[in-house]
């Protein structure tokens, strides 16, 4: 298959990396200078289990490349989808797949204004990457991934997808409940992602105060009243559960969540497509969201107020 990825930062360069040594044509598509030069001059650098290899795989900025791909996998943050999208408009044709596997909600719409619904697929991974430096990410660790066709007609062409990212290790499988699958990652993202954020700590750190199994399940009652809105069924119980799991010093308890990591640096977090987006769903649906609405205003006082914080300290 002729793969673009759309947005090949820490995630994009580990599928891209993964399906490109399983034999596809694999395109790295990225605006940022530094990171499509460093892979073109060097390689893509990737530090998994096995150690650090270099990888020899095309890299191009999105106006550099005329040809339509059989895939395009959006795989920027959730804000920056739109503009992804916008500059691949000339690489998406009649039938090319467009995927997304990213965090938050509102990235099936942002790409549904210019890709016809029937050709769109979406879906979670639980795979996570890290970008150490222009060129350079660590891949750890394994994952699972969910895709469907987001009008749930799951053809053979979209098994075929699906098993071509399995056969390339992705662990892929074509699931109906794929969407329900985004939603509980948003919920399990709208607790863990701001609350490590707010306390600038770990999950281990935000799972060792007692109080937060309650905050967690307030947040999460106010997603099920909402996705129940918007038909999508989920169970609180098992969010929860799997909120808990995490702060067990065996599993993920050391790990800083990707919104901690944005705020650290400067970028701007993907709240907007979470809790901000609940807020915005409530809204719609005359659906109150207090929690949600709170911890929503917290994280963008924290980006907006992010110069005077360093000026004070
Ligand atoms: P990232 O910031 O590392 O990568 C995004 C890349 O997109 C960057 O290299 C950026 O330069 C590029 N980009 C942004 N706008 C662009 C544009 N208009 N044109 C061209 N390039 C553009 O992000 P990531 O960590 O790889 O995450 C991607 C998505 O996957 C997010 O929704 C994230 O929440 C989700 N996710 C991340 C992980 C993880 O472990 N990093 C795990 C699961 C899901």
């Amino acid at each position: 298959m002729k793969i673009d990825i759309a947005g090949s930062g820490a995630m994009g360069c580990r599928f891209g990396w993964r399906l490109h040594q399983s034999g596809h044509d694999v395109r790295l598509i990225d605006h940022w200078p530094d990171h499509v030069q460093a892979i073109r001059a060097r390689g893509l650098e990737v530090i998994s289990e096995s150690g650090s290899s270099i990888v020899r795989i095309p890299a191009s900025f999105p106006d550099d490349s005329k040809e339509p791909a059989d895939l395009l996998i959006v795989f920027t943050k959730a804000m920056q989808t739109e503009s992804m999208v916008q500059s691949c408009l000339h690489l998406i044709g009649e039938h090319t797949w467009v995927l997304t596997l990213q965090n938050g909600l509102g990235n099936i719409e942002t790409i549904g204004r210019y890709v016809p619904k029937r050709r769109i697929l979406a879906g979670v991974t639980t795979w996570t990457a890290e970008l150490l430096a222009p060129g350079k990410i660590q891949a750890l660790g394994s994952g699972d991934t969910e895709i469907t066709r987001v009008d749930g007609e799951n053809t053979a062409e979209v098994e075929e997808i699906a098993r071509a990212m399995a056969e390339a290790g992705l662990r892929a499988v074509v699931s109906p409940n794929a969407l329900i699958s985004i939603w509980n990652k948003v919920a399990f993202n709208c607790v863990l992602n701001p609350l490590c954020t707010l306390m600038n700590s770990t999950v281990g750190a935000v799972g060792s105060y007692s109080g937060t199994m309650d905050l967690a399940r307030r947040i999460v009652d106010e997603i099920v009243l909402v996705a129940k809105a918007e038909n999508i069924e989920l169970r609180r119980e098992p969010i929860l559960a799997k909120i808990g799991q995490q702060f067990d010093s065996r599993t993920a308890a050391h790990h800083l969540a990707s919104m901690v990591q944005d705020m650290r640096s400067g970028r701007k977090t993907e709240i907007g497509h979470l809790n901000g987006a609940i807020v915005a769903k409530g809204r719609q649906h005359g659906i109150p969201v207090p929690c949600n609405e709170l911890i929503d205003h917290l994280i963008r006082m924290m980006e907006q107020t992010r110069s005077y914080q360093s000026r004070v300290s």
